[in-house]
């Protein structure tokens, strides 16, 4: 489990998650399916073939879903980029890019070929579905359903609503348009949060109308509304951190321990007694390590005054380090892709200071206070 997903196989070499909300969604498609839209179609079969078409049909929805986000991966990695995982989550998946991508062109690419991937996946099920039709029954049913499905997979993503596949090629086109990355991600977003809002206002009214099927359009929309604001809410951190250098903010006056200082000085005069939670060990401004809570909380406090730092510490070798010109966003990417809180700032192998994310939020609070 991490952020509510769960790791399922590596392809490629990109982790493959599901979201916890498709399991959800794959009971209850199986059951939809088994329950509403096959004995409707075909109100002669037997009442188990229902479940069993059901569950292989939407194993293969699931599939569809799957090899819509294979393809965006393949070429962002055939264009030099690096995915992260793809998740898969309600209405489709997401694949998560380490980085923006580096061109228009590829952005442009990366995107588009999301939906043709859905476009062929339908056109070959149309196809097997006019092949098997008259030789067996529940077979050209599941093909038919999932030339049904692809298609309405690839039209949906190419609703022009940032981060949706369409969003991210009207954003390319933009970006191409103008070169002017920032003013299209705004735009796209935009566009994305004013589709969105037209999804709930038209999934509200179908309701009004004893329409079930509004709750779908609303609940899309409610989806497509939180990813297009996170989108924006990134970007404005962003645009509000990068370009300032990590010396500006970072602690410089840090406490620093020598390595043969016990674990317990450290726990009662530093991490008690002043709420550090990250102690550098250095000898003069050579950095030997890291001491965390982490890495006190695991000896036994008798042991406090007799465990030194340095064997417990987390090694110079093995810490993340930031340089002092670099910038903000750069230092919160590097903190979020390690997982931790802070990063030494090194230059020239000489410890600077530590920047964490309470200097970065710190930054963030007095720009909103001076409200620049
Ligand atoms: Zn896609």
């Amino acid at each position: 489990m991490n952020g509510g997903s769960i790791h399922l196989i590596k392809l490629f070499g990109i982790p493959i998650r599901i979201h916890v909300s498709w399991l959800i969604i794959f009971v209850l498609v199986t059951w939809t399916l088994a329950a509403g839209y096959f004995p409707s179609q075909y109100p002669h079969w037997a009442p188990l073939l229902y479940w069993v078409v059901g569950l292989i049909t939407s194993f293969c929805f699931f599939a569809s879903v799957l090899i819509h986000e294979i393809a965006h991966s393949v070429v962002a990695v055939s264009r030099g980029m690096k995915v992260r995982d793809i998740i898969l989550f309600v209405f489709g998946g997401v694949s998560e890019l380490g980085e923006e991508p580096g061109s228009a062109a590829t952005e442009f690419l990366m995107a588009v070929v999301g939906p043709a991937t859905s476009f062929l996946l339908s056109l070959l099920a149309a196809g097997l579905w006019l092949l098997t039709q008259h030789v067996n029954e529940p077979i050209g049913a599941i093909f038919y359903y999932l030339a049904l499905i692809n298609v309405m997979l690839a039209i949906f993503n190419m609703i022009p609503g940032f981060p949706l596949d369409g969003g991210r090629i009207f954003r390319s086109i933009l970006w191409g348009i103008t070169g002017d990355l920032d003013k299209a991600t705004r735009w796209a977003v935009g566009l994305g949060i004013a589709i969105a809002w037209g999804l709930i206002g038209l999934g509200i009214v179908m309701l009004l109308f004893g329409q079930i099927n509004g709750l779908w359009f609303a609940l899309i929309g409610w989806f497509l509304k939180n990813a297009a604001q996170s989108t924006f809410d990134r970007t404005r951190l962003k645009r509000m951190l990068q370009g300032v250098p990590v010396h500006q903010v970072m602690n410089a006056g840090c406490a620093i321990v020598a390595p043969e200082t016990s674990i317990g000085t450290v726990i009662q005069d530093l991490i008690l007694a002043r709420g550090i939670r990250c102690v550098p060990v250095a000898q003069g401004d050579q950095l030997l390590g890291l001491i965390t809570v982490h890495n006190a909380r695991a000896v036994p406090q008798e042991q406090w005054n007799s465990v030194q730092v340095r064997d417990v510490m987390v090694p110079a070798s093995a810490v993340k380090a930031i340089g002092p010109d670099n910038d903000l966003w750069t230092a919160m990417e590097e903190m979020t892709e390690e997982g931790v809180n802070q990063l030494p700032v090194i230059q020239n192998g000489r410890l600077l200071g530590m920047v964490g994310r309470d200097a970065l939020m710190g930054y963030l609070r007095m720009r909103a206070e001076l409200g620049v």
